[in-house]
C-alpha cells in the first residue's frame, strides 16, 4: 500500500473517521516522489556502514515514515495525534523496524528520548538523523528544541535534520547576513549548524493544500562556536558559557528591529561599553543586529564579557 496516494490516504483516514486537523498542521503529502526524495536527502547524511536511525515528528498517515524506513535501520516516529495511532499500526505493519510514540514532542525530554531509543546505535558509532515534514505552527519551536536541548558543551547527537518548512521559513533559517531574510533565528541556527535549502515543493503536493508553498531544508549541526568564532576561548567550560552569551546577545539585538544594536542592547550593556567594543572590532556604531555575521556577535559578546 503506498501511503501517500490521494486515495489511500482518503481511505485510511474514512476507514478510520479522521479528517485532517488544522490545529494539528495535518497537510498530509500525497505525491510519492516527494517523500521518497525527502528520506533518500535524510540518509545521505547518516555515517558509512555504521548503524543508523532516525527521528520523525509527525509522521501522519505515514507517508515519509515508509520511506524512512527503507533508508534507515531503526525509524522512531511521535505522533501526536492519538487518533492516528491505530491507523499508523496498520499502515506501516509491513516494516518491523519503527516504532510510533504517541506524543507531543515539545514535551519530550529529548536527551532522555534519544538516549532510550538510540543509545545502542550512537554507542556502535552510528548516526542519528531528524527527519520531518513539520507542522508549520510549531516549526521554529521544534528546531530550536533539536538544537538547544543539549549543553553548549556537548555535541548535538543528530548527524542532520532534514525538514519540510514553509518555503518563508527556509529562506530565513539558511539566511545569511547579507540578505534580506536574515533575522535571530538565522543567526541562532548558525551558531549551531550549517543550513542550507535543498528542495522547493509547491503546495499541490499535499491534501489538503496548504496556502503557501514548502521547502525542505538540511540542517547539520556543526562543532559549536569554535567553528564560527576562530578566536573561541581554549576551556570547553569558557566556550560554553560565551556561546550561551551569543545566543543571548542575538536575541536581544533583534528584540526591537528598528534600533540600532547599541540601543537594541541597552538593557544589559551600556552604550559607552557597547560602542567601545564596536570600535575595537571595526564596526559601525550605528549598525542593525541584521548586519551582523555570526563570528561578528560571537566576538563582540566576546570582548563585552571580558
Ligand atoms: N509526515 C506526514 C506527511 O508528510 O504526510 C504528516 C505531516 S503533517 C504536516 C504534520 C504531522 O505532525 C501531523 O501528523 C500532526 O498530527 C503531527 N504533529 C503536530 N504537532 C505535533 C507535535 N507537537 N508532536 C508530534 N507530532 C505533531
Amino acid at each position: 500500500m503506498n501511503l501517500c496516494s490521494p486515495a489511500v490516504v482518503r481511505d485510511l483516514l474514512q476507514k478510520y473517521s479522521l479528517a485532517p486537523k488544522k490545529g494539528y498542521g495535518q497537510n498530509f503529502l500525497i505525491n510519492p516522489m516527494i517523500p521518497e526524495r525527502i528520506a533518500e536527502l535524510s540518509s545521505s547524511f547518516a555515517a558509512g556502514d555504521k548503524p543508523c536511525g532516525v527521528l520523525e515528528i509527525g509522521p501522519g498517515v505515514g507517508a515519509l515514515t515508509q520511506y524512512l524506513c527503507g533508508e534507515y535501520d531503526k525509524v522512531v516516529s511521535v505522533e501526536i495525534d492519538k487518533g492516528l495511532i491505530p491507523l499508523l499500526d496498520e499502515a506501516l505493519a509491513d516494516f518491523d523496524n519503527v516504532t510510533v510514540v504517541e506524543g507531543d514532542f515539545m514535551n519530550l525530554d529529548l536527551p532522555a528520548f534519544v538516549r532510550e531509543h538510540f543509545g545502542d546505535i550512537l554507542d556502535a558509532g552510528g548516526s542519528v538523523g531528524v527527519c520531518a515534514n513539520l507542522p508549520y505552527y510549531i516549526t521554529t519551536p521544534v528546531i530550536m528544541k533539536l538544537l538547544e536541548s543539549f549543553p553548549y558543551g556537548e555535541r548535538i547527537p543528530f548527524s542532520s535534520i532534514v525538514v519540510m518548512v514553509q518555503l518563508e521559513v527556509a529562506r530565513r533559517l539558511a539566511a545569511k547576513e547579507t540578505s534580506s531574510d536574515y533575522g535571530a533565528i538565522s543567526a541562532q541556527i548558525a551558531l549551531r549548524a550549517n543550513t542550507e535549502k535543498l528542495l522547493d515543493v509547491s503546495a499541490g503536493n499535499f491534501h489538503p493544500v496548504p496556502k503557501v508553498a514548502s521547502a525542505v531544508v538540511g540542517i547539520i549541526p556543526h562543532g559549536g562556536i569554535r567553528e564560527v568564532y576562530p578566536d573561541s576561548p581554549e576551556s570547553e567550560e569558557d566556550c560554553a558559557r560565551l556561546a550561551e552569551l551569543t545566543s543571548e546577545l542575538i536575541t536581544l539585538a533583534f528584540s526591537q528591529r528598528r534600533k540600532t544594536f547599541i540601543n537594541s542592547v541597552g538593557s544589559k550593556y551600556s552604550k559607552e561599553e557597547t560602542l567601545a567594543v564596536l570600535e575595537e572590532c571595526g564596526i559601525r556604531a550605528d549598525v542593525r543586529g541584521e548586519k551582523l555575521s555570526i563570528s561578528d556577535f560571537c566576538r563582540i559578546a566576546d570582548k563585552l564579557n571580558k
